[in-house]
């Protein structure tokens, strides 16, 4: 059985080395193999699913939001974010799921942290911040803190929160170390979602003296592993999860989609882990999955 992932460009992606750790482990007949895929082929490429019967799919940038115009039926994540990571061909319809939110979840949850009832402040507004921020919402949080460099995008996903998740209550800060340092004493969780973090010269998000041992850190770069942010919320005493969590339970996710099997985490936290220290930020494309 065939499977892969959808990108452009695409040879930086983790995810064939994940994959095929995981059917080698699993003695499971199947190769994952990445697939650069032009903007304009991509109608084919997801017909291609189909025709030439692969197992399934992830989809990276720029083709999460495109894809869905062909899926057959949508997960209710990947209706809500929007956007589709995982393709599934089942009984010759494809079905599209988002597993992002899903895998930043688990990934918390796996370090012995519980969203339920909290206070989380979410930087970014970019297309993770998005499925983070709709998977929290579903997760009974109790109140999500967004902030962006761009306010209008915040804003957008906000009100686009609220009006489809009843219950979820949002508010906008503005991305200012003094805004973020006086909504930190009431906050639980602080997540990283935007893009800072992978160059050298990458300002600091928020005044580090500020964050305490009551808060957990979480960011979503994994280019490097020990952003400039969790070295500064550690030596506060903050707990911290990286994002290579993310990245290992998203794929986690997809392959028991695809196979009903559980992935050998790990194993592929091992090879990741190798991988990341082989590509540094430094000498590395931009990191995406
Ligand atoms: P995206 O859609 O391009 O969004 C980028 C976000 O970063 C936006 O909120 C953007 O703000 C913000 N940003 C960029 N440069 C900034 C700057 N100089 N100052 C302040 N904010 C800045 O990208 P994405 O797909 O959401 O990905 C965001 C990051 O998460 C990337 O580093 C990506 O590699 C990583 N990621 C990790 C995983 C994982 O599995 N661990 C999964 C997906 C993504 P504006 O709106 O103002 O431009």
């Amino acid at each position: 059985m065939l499977y892969g992932i959808f990108g452009y460009p695409i040879g930086h992606s983790l995810s064939p080395l994940m994959h095929n750790t995981a059917f080698a482990h699993h003695g499971i007949e199947a190769v994952y193999l990445p697939f650069a895929v032009d903007p304009p082929h991509l109608e084919m490429a997801v017909k291609a699913i189909v025709a030439l019967q692969l197992g399934g799919v992830n989809v990276t940038i720029p083709h999460k939001q495109a894809v869905l115009a062909w899926m057959d039926e949508l997960s209710p994540e990947a209706r809500l974010i929007g956007a589709v990571n995982t393709i599934h061909l089942q009984d010759g319809r494809l079905h599209g799921y988002n597993t992002d939110g899903i895998g930043f979840l688990r990934a918390i949850e796996e370090a012995g942290n519980d969203v339920a009832g909290r206070t989380v402040m979410l930087l970014g507004a970019g297309g993770a911040a998005r499925a983070i921020a709709v998977q929290l919402c579903l997760s009974g949080i109790r109140r999500l803190l967004l902030a962006n460099r761009t306010s209008t995008r915040a804003e957008e996903l906000a009100a686009f929160l609220k009006q489809n998740i009843s219950h979820a209550d949002i508010s906008v800060v503005a991305m200012e170390a003094s805004s973020l340092a006086a909504h930190l004493p009431d906050t639980d969780i602080v997540v990283n979602a935007t893009s800072i973090g992978m160059h050298a010269h990458d300002p600091m998000l928020l005044p580090s003296t500020v964050v305490s041992s009551q808060h957990l850190v979480c960011d979503i770069v994994y280019r490097p592993l020990h952003t400039p942010l969790l070295r500064a919320a550690q030596g506060q005493g903050a707990r911290t999860v990286d994002g290579l969590g993310m990245l290992l339970h998203q794929g986690a996710k997809a392959f028991e989609i695809w196979t009903g099997q559980a992935f050998p985490s790990a194993l592929i936290r091992t090879r990741l882990l190798e991988a990341v220290v082989e590509q540094p930020a430094t000498s590395a494309p931009p990191q995406q999955e």
